[in-house]
Parts: structure tokens; C-alpha cells; sequence
């Protein structure tokens, strides 16, 4: 039992997919009936949907209305909020420890703290596989979590603004993009860039023409695109795609 009180305490650690569903359950269920103590812990304070990634990367998709608050969803569900990522497990005395949270000006706003668990449920997520490529890690973005997906956009609308303002002409390449693997992900965001260069592009971005000047190119190890699906919708998408050239 917890030394907070005396219900069994449950510790969720990951506010993904995976760990959110399971807290708001648990929330609505042995929470609600105060037969447990539901705690979820993450490193952020709001979660976001993964497969929207793409739209939050390309610009198309506004973050703040689409992000759900953790401690609004805790509220809601019978769960506590507790934010800070997880850096120390003590199994033999069932504790877990989050990293203290730090504001943008370095200010410490929430010191590290220690929780005693009664079950722990670990839903960290995964990391992205760059499979150990030379070079993948330093000079690529991976879309993976928010934060990736909104740097990649800043990346973006910076290079953008770059190539409307120099004094000399675009170099070859200056605004092009890889995109390394062609399943969904790789997919959507090909066309979600095409669309969103050139709405960016028509808000007085007169010095780009996004035919000649942006270039998009999707890398796929395989012998097709979304090679998870079956061949023919496959080659359905590729043709939609090479519309867009
Ligand atoms: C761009 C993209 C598109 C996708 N599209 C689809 C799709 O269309 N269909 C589909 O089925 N799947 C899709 N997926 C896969 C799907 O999102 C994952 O399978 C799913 O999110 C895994 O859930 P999870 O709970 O295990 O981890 P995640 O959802 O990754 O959640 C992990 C959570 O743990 C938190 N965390 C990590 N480390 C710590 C720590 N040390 N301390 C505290 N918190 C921590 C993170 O902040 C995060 O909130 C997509 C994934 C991506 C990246």
C-alpha cells in the first residue's frame, strides 16, 4: 500500500497512446470508485496524437487545438498528474524518481520527486531506429514526438523566409526536402509539404515559385511506397503523388 494513503497506488509512466487510455480507465473505473490511486507521469504536459505529426511538421495542423492537457484529462478521469521524465526505478523499495522541471529560462519550477508505487506499468514508447546509419542522428530529424515536429516546421518556415530575403539568387537545393521512408508517415507528409509550400509561398513569398524551386524527394528502402500495403494501393498513392510534381 502507498504511504499516501492507504489505497493500492498505481504508477503509469508515459502519457502515450498506450499509458493515457490505460490511466483514464483505471481513472474511471478504481479511481472513480477510490479503490485505487491512479498517478500517470510524463516528461510533457499535454499529449498529442502521433498520427498528426505530419500536419503539426508541414504546418497544417495548429499543435494548441489539437493537444489534449494531462491535467485537465486527470481531472476528468479520477487521476493524478504528476510531470517530470522518470530517471531512477527502485524496485526493492517500489520507488520511482522524475527529474526535476525546468522552465525556458533555466528556473527550476518543480523540484525532483519521489513516488512510492504498489504496481508499476512502464509505457515509455520507443525511440527511432536510425539502424546505427553515419551521420542519421546529427543531421536529420526524426518524427517522433511533438517537439520534433515543430522544430522540423521551424526548419522549415525559416528556410523559407531565408530564400525570400538573401540578396543573391537560390542555390541548387536550398529548399529541398528528404523524406527517408515512404510508409504512411513518409507519405502523408510528402503531400502535407506540397500543399503547405505553397500556401506559405502565396502569403507574399513572391521570390519562391514552389514548382521550380522546392523539391521534395521520398527515399524508400523497398521496391515501393507504404510498403505495408497491398501493391495495388501502392501504386494508386504513387500515381497521386507523381501528380503533384
Ligand atoms: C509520426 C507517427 C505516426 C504514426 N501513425 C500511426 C498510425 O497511423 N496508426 C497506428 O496504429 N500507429 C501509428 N503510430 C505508432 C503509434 O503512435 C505508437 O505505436 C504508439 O504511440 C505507441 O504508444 P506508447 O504508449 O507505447 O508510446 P508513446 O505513444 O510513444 O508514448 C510514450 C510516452 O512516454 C513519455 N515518456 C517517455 N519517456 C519518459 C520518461 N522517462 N519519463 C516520463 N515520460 C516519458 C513520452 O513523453 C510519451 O508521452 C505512429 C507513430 C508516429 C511517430
Amino acid at each position: 500500500m502507498s504511504e499516501e494513503n492507504h489505497l493500492h497506488h498505481i504508477i503509469i509512466v508515459g502519457g502515450g497512446a498506450g499509458g493515457l487510455e490505460l490511466a483514464t480507465k483505471l481513472g474511471d473505473s478504481l479511481g472513480k470508485k477510490q479503490k485505487a490511486l491512479i498517478t500517470l507521469i510524463d516528461c510533457t504536459r499535454t499529449h498529442v496524437w502521433k498520427p498528426l505529426l505530419h500536419e503539426i511538421a508541414a504546418g497544417s495542423m495548429d499543435p494548441d487545438r489539437h493537444e489534449l492537457e494531462y491535467i485537465a484529462q486527470a481531472h476528468w478521469h479520477h487521476f493524478r498528474f504528476r510531470l517530470g521524465r522518470m530517471d531512477g526505478l527502485d524496485r526493492a523499495k517500489r520507488e520511482v524518481t522524475i527529474t526535476p522541471y525546468i522552465d525556458e529560462d533555466g528556473r527550476e519550477v518543480i523540484p525532483r520527486r519521489t513516488f512510492k508505487y504498489d504496481t508499476l506499468v512502464m509505457a515509455v514508447g520507443s525511440t527511432t531506429n536510425d539502424f546505427g546509419i553515419k551521420g542519421a542522428r546529427e543531421y536529420s530529424i526524426a518524427l517522433d514526438t511533438q517537439e520534433q515536429a515543430q522544430k522540423f516546421h521551424r526548419y522549415l518556415h525559416n528556410a523559407l523566409l531565408r530564400a525570400q530575403t538573401q540578396a543573391e539568387p537560390l542555390k541548387p537545393g536550398q529548399l529541398e526536402v528528404a523524406i527517408v521512408g515512404a510508409g504512411a508517415t513518409g507519405v502523408e507528409l510528402a503531400a502535407e509539404l506540397h500543399n503547405t509550400t505553397r500556401e506559405l509561398a502565396a502569403y507574399g513569398l513572391d521570390k519562391i515559385d514552389p514548382d521550380r524551386d522546392v523539391k521534395i524527394s521520398l527515399i524508400e528502402a523497398g521496391d515501393r511506397i507504404l510498403p505495408a500495403l497491398p501493391p495495388k494501393m501502392s501504386l494508386a498513392v504513387d500515381v497521386e503523388l507523381r501528380k503533384l510534381r
